[in-house]
């Protein structure tokens, strides 16, 4: 198994979180002056990993000043609250309408349920545990935060989720962009290039907006994005029209398709099919199918709320 962490630039460390499977689901540390802040946290097991980079850099746990989930999606945010537990200095920095999920998560808990089921929830996510109200910060579009000398801002960018937020490190011109910009699977990638797409997870898929959101991550003009899925992606410039159009794309697709179901399953796989043949890749159905299973099932059931929406 590859190495679960690596070394960016600029006090940058990429971890995997173990969340489903190796290379599914990234988080970062980020290191200045002897401080630490973690951006996206992974699930309950996660904690342990996170926990074991600080150590190898010479820091504890607290060292750590802020916590940043993106959103409050579990693969992002599940093991958030366990995090804060341990790192008893930090603050957690979480867009406004999240913040009361990570202070009272039974909402969280019953949404993921209905997805994942009681059992599969403890054994994919484990215990999701309450954040102390007095140490949340809810970060308003433009806030600002420092760790160390270095700035962090925040931006609101609805599309994927209403409580989503990207977080610029001028240092880098990148952007902790969670899942407002797509999902990049390195093993994907064809003729030196990555594959993009929206997942389109639900509840709260909302096209429009994700475009705006797109629009307002690449005016910064970003030279990098640190995915949760996966890894830093650098030029994003090359992936925005992409990422655009399969948004358009997906809901397409499932327009055509308004009852959702089984139907939409393969006509979002045979999608993805041909947009992967067209980029070149030379994967087989299988090995994509091992890849894009989890994305796909999510995909879908977000294209069926958001259909369900749009009749209502
Ligand atoms: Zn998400």
């Amino acid at each position: 198994m590859a190495s679960a962490i690596t070394g960016l630039d600029e006090g940058i460390l990429q971890l995997d979180t173990g969340y489903h499977r190796t290379g599914l689901a990234a988080c970062y540390v980020m290191i200045e002056d002897g401080r630490a802040a973690i951006f996206d946290t992974g699930v309950e097991h996660s904690v342990a990993r996170i926990l074991c980079a600080l150590e190898d850099e010479g820091l504890t746990s607290d060292d750590v000043e802020y916590v940043v989930p993106t959103h409050v999606h579990l693969d992002h945010a599940g093991g958030a609250g366990r995090l804060m537990q341990e790192c008893r200095q930090a603050s957690m920095v979480i867009h406004p309408r999240g913040a009361r999920h990570m202070i009272d998560p039974a909402k969280l808990i019953a949404g993921a349920e209905a997805v994942y089921g009681r059992e599969g929830l403890r054994n994919s996510v484990g215990e999701i545990v309450p954040v102390d109200e007095k140490r949340v910060i809810a970060a308003e579009d433009g806030y600002r935060f420092h760790l160390g000398g270095r700035e962090l801002t925040v931006l609101d960018t609805p599309g994927h989720a209403r409580h989503h937020f990207c977080i610029w490190d001028e240092r880098t011109r990148g952007f902790f962009s969670g899942d407002t910009f797509g999902v990049v699977y390195p093993e994907l990638s064809c003729n030196g290039a990555g594959f993009i797409f929206p997942p389109t997870t639900p509840v709260q898929f909302e096209p429009e907006a994700w475009h705006q959101s797109i629009d307002r991550l690449m005016a910064w003009r970003p030279e990098c994005m640190y995915l949760t899925h996966f890894g830093r992606l650098d030029e994003p410039a090359r992936y925005a029209d992409d990422l655009h159009r399969r948004i358009d794309d997906l809901a397409r697709v499932a327009a055509t398709c308004e009852r959702g179901g089984s139907a939409l399953v393969l006509s979002v796989n045979a999608y993805l099919d041909t947009e992967l043949d067209r980029a070149g890749c030379a994967l087989n159905e299988a090995q994509r199918n091992d890849i894009l299973e989890l994305d796909v099932d999510l995909i879908v059931q977000g294209l069926e709320v958001w259909l369900s929406r749009r009749s209502a």
